[in-house]
């Protein structure tokens, strides 16, 4: 195994094949699944206890795909494959390079895939990269030939003697896939999905537990893919097209604190007329130091923001006081997902109920909660590492250390596993103080239609009068059926009435009708849905396959090589997936 720069002897000649870690995801299993941890963000580690409101959705592994697209080799990328499918590829077509990207709790699917790569293919190179490059003595537990640490594309360009500084080529590709929520699936239709859109990559900021900062260099250091303000508006303006979309879910951690780069797409956004919303990763004291002028006509509709917790020390935090933060952003139509942590140093049994009350006080439209967990290449990892707290693998197996379980490490005054309890108290706590996020969203919708539909600049009309044209009906009906479904519960019940009615005011006769049509059949999927899941329903994506143009090329031009044919798209969804406990 080495980390060096060689570069493949075939170059862009060889042919590659990249893959995501296998699935079933949401089940236990010996290489790693947790029934826990499934391959859902939102589900995972959002919206894990909201039941039929939860909002489930999958998105593709967008670094291997990033490197498809930059690369000149012919390249096939094989995502949420199962064990089989790996297997069946590996029989059925050769490789030279078979690429893999994982984090560390699936540390022993890529194991398992390694060694299957050396016994149906044993010529390939294997490359291993992802979160788990970070793993210390990562090249002694599996056996790979190369550790891609950090950035994919440029590793990856360089080993196949590219010119590692070519432009940027983005993947045209929606941010996520099989959404649902209340027991109904959404379509994919033009317009209904964000496109995906990644500006950089790491976060200069540092945090000390934050593992994309650390893979990506940590404090001080960040990797931009676009540069400028007209590069990223040039390719917005290519995802529009190709995708017919008008949202763009920024996968950056922190896009907003590239200013100039922000402000010159607000500049061409004005002058080009877009009416785009985009959804973004940003931290509090960045997002305070723009205008909410800036912000709404940036587009900016959705903010990832971390909270951390109460007296937590972040000097992005210092000064913010991120409760009237998150009540001004709504207030302007910007939905909040704030991110607390559960365990930071100074918690206690006898703070912790603080913690949570401080957290939920935030009434954000979307909540994460996590365990505070040194990963590999953290300094928090280092920190433990030094003092010897962390625990053992057999005390504490990586498939476990992903943050929705136990900690690590032996944490200075939480003990027992008391941690899980406290880390689900906040979700249900949240859930039952402020309701599902499905509503909080809706209200958020409402107060910026509210305060911006007769704004007199037209771009920034149209933006929220196409952002909330489903609160005339279906948004209206889902509130309609909330409500019904709270009628026990006084306080919830009396949220849902005072939104429907703000619903009908603002919306009128239209609204009023098919809220009650929409609304019976919503309730009627929110009961079906919380029966399957209490019978232990459980979701996985389906899995893709997909050749970039050099890949077709070289299929065109010897078809005698490739008589497998694998479809593009091999859906697996929850309808023909091996039955967990349905
Ligand atoms: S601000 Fe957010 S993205 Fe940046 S280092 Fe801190 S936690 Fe990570």
């Amino acid at each position: 195994m080495t980390e060096e720069h060689t570069v493949h002897p075939l170059g862009t000649g060889a042919q590659i094949l990249l893959s995501s870690v296998f699935g079933p995801y949401a089940q236990d299993d010996e290489y790693g699944s947790r029934t826990i941890n499934p391959m859902e963000l939102y589900h995972n580690q959002v919206t894990r206890v909201q039941g039929s409101f939860s909002l489930r959705m999958f998105h593709r592994s967008f670094g291997l795909m990033m490197i498809q697209s930059n690369i000149d080799a012919p390249c096939t990328l094989l995502d949420f494959p199962s064990l089989d499918r790996f297997i069946t590829e590996l029989r059925n077509h050769s490789y030279d390079v078979v690429g893999i990207s994982s984090i560390i709790p699936n540390i022993g699917k890529v194991r398992k895939m390694c060694e299957l790569i050396r016994e149906y293919q044993p010529k390939a190179t294997i490359v291993v990269g992802g979160h788990i490059a970070n793993k210390d003595n990562l090249g002694d537990i599996i056996d790979a030939d190369h550790i891609c640490k950090g950035e994919g594309v440029r590793w990856f360009r360089r080993f196949l003697g590219q010119d590692t500084n070519e432009p940027v080529r983005h993947p045209m590709v929606h941010s996520g896939f099989d959404t649902r929520i209340v027991g109904i699936s959404l379509p994919m239709r033009p317009g209904n999905t964000a496109a995906m859109l990644i500006p950089s990559v790491g976060c200069p900021v540092g945090c000390n537990f934050c593992s994309t900062s650390a893979l990506f260099g940590g404090k001080g250091k960040h990797i931009n893919f676009y540069e400028t303000g007209d590069d990223l508006f040039a390719v917005m303006c290519e995802l529009e097209k190709k995708l017919k979309v008008q949202s763009f879910f920024t996968m950056d951690e922190n896009f907003l604190l590239h200013r100039k780069r922000a402000l010159r797409l607000l500049e061409l956004m004005e002058q080009h007329k877009k009416s785009w919303a985009l959804f973004v990763f940003s931290s509090a004291r960045v997002l305070e130091s723009y205008t909410i002028e800036q912000l709404v006509g940036l587009g900016v509709s959705w903010v990832w923001m971390g909270l951390e917790g109460k007296e937590s020390t972040y000097q992005k935090l210092k000064n913010v006081d991120t409760r009237s933060l998150v009540g001004h952003l709504q207030s302007h139509g910007i939905r909040v997902l704030g991110s607390s942590i559960i365990g930071l140093e100074n918690h206690t049994p006898e703070t912790i109920e603080q913690v949570i009350d401080y957290a939920v006080s935030h009434d954000t439209d979307f909540h994460q909660f996590m365990l505070y967990t040194p990963i590999p290449g953290t300094p928090l990892y280092e920190q433990h590492r030094q003092e010897g707290t962390l625990l053992s693998e057999e005390e504490m197996p990586l498939a476990d250390a992903h943050g929705q379980y136990r900690f690590n490490y032996r944490h200075r005054h939480i003990h027992d596993g008391r941690e899980e309890h406290y880390l689900l108290g906040a979700f249900r706590r949240d859930f039952e103080v402020n309701g599902p996020s499905l509503a909080r969203l809706i209200r958020t919708f409402l107060a910026g239609w509210q305060q911006y539909k007769d704004h007199p600049n037209k771009r920034i009309r149209d933006r929220f009068a196409w952002e909330v044209r489903p609160l005339r009906t279906t948004y209206a009906g889902a509130v309609w059926a909330m409500r019904k479904w709270y009628r026990h519960d006084d306080r919830i019940m009396k949220k849902m009435e005072s939104l429907l009615k703000d619903l009908y005011k603002t919306f009128g006769l239209l609204t009023r009708v098919t809220a009650p049509v929409i609304g019976r059949y919503v309730h009627y999927t929110i009961k079906r849905e919380e029966q399957r899941l209490v019978r232990g329903l459980t979701y996985e994506p389906g899995s893709f396959y997909e050749k970039n143009a050099a890949a077709i090329a070289l299929e065109k031009a010897d078809p005698a090589k490739f008589t497998f044919k694998a479809p593009r798209i091999e859906w697996v969804t929850c309808e023909n997936a091996p039955a967990q406990g349905r």
